[in-house]
């Protein structure tokens, strides 16, 4: 009898490792509403808000399990996310965490979630570029930052996150011939790793088109 239980299980449980069934670890799940409406700053716009999305993604974590998170991003730039998560997927390229800045999680780093100092993974944020006024393209949702620790942006002394640094070897990191560079740029994204004038952006992402062009100009004067 404990023989034939001990065969059931163990068939049971080959059938769940071949079929690739471990657990998701579900990094975000919120409602849209949550995502995009809560816990951001008294000057947040609602016109922008209201051509923000949600997007739910899957990603290996630096434990090598199969992670679920949310991209909260301009209705215009949903499919591209789609396609450059489903390379991030495919080709195991680790990311940390996929959680949108209204995740009580983020909000506990600091007011808001704008604390620079976190390795998560995000797009939309109502701030402005560093050491500017000037709305970033992050608040209009169209833009987003990957694993900024291992990614940080550079500009002479100043690094962010604090005490980050670049690494082409670490996994993780972003360089010009990886898959994900590739698909973005395939996609018509500029990659701030190309940046010169002195500012590296490695973990920045961005999507200008013709759709949103004027679109951006009437919330951003330059
Ligand atoms: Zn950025």
């Amino acid at each position: 009898m404990i023989g034939q239980f001990r065969t059931i299980f163990t068939t049971i449980l080959v059938f769940f490792l071949l079929a690739g069934c471990a657990p998701t670890i579900v990094d975000s799940n919120l409602q849209p509403q949550q995502a995009i409406y809560e816990n951001q700053p008294p000057d947040v716009m609602s016109d922008i808000q209201k051509e923000l999305v949600t997007v739910t993604v899957q990603y290996y974590g630096f434990d090598g399990v199969r992670h679920q998170g949310q991209v909260v991003i301009h209705k215009g730039l949903e499919q591209d996310i789609k396609k450059i998560f489903n390379v991030i997927l495919e080709k195991r390229f680790p990311v940390e965490s996929v959680i949108p800045i209204a995740h009580p999680t983020i909000q506990k780093k600091g007011p808001y979630g704008l604390s620079s100092d976190t390795n998560n993974t995000s797009a939309y944020v109502w701030r402005p570029i560093v050491k500017s006024h000037k709305l970033s393209l992050h608040a209009l949702g169209l833009a987003i930052d990957i694993n900024p620790r291992l990614n940080p942006y550079i500009k002479g002394n100043l690094v962010l996150p604090p005490n980050a640094s670049y690494n082409p070897l670490k996994s993780g990191t972003l360089v010009s011939n990886s898959p994900v560079v590739q698909e973005f740029k395939r996609l018509g994204w500029e990659w701030g790793g190309d940046w010169k004038q002195g500012t590296m952006d490695y973990m920045h992402f961005q999507k200008i088109d013709k759709k949103t062009e004027a679109w951006i100009q009437t919330y951003r004067n330059d």
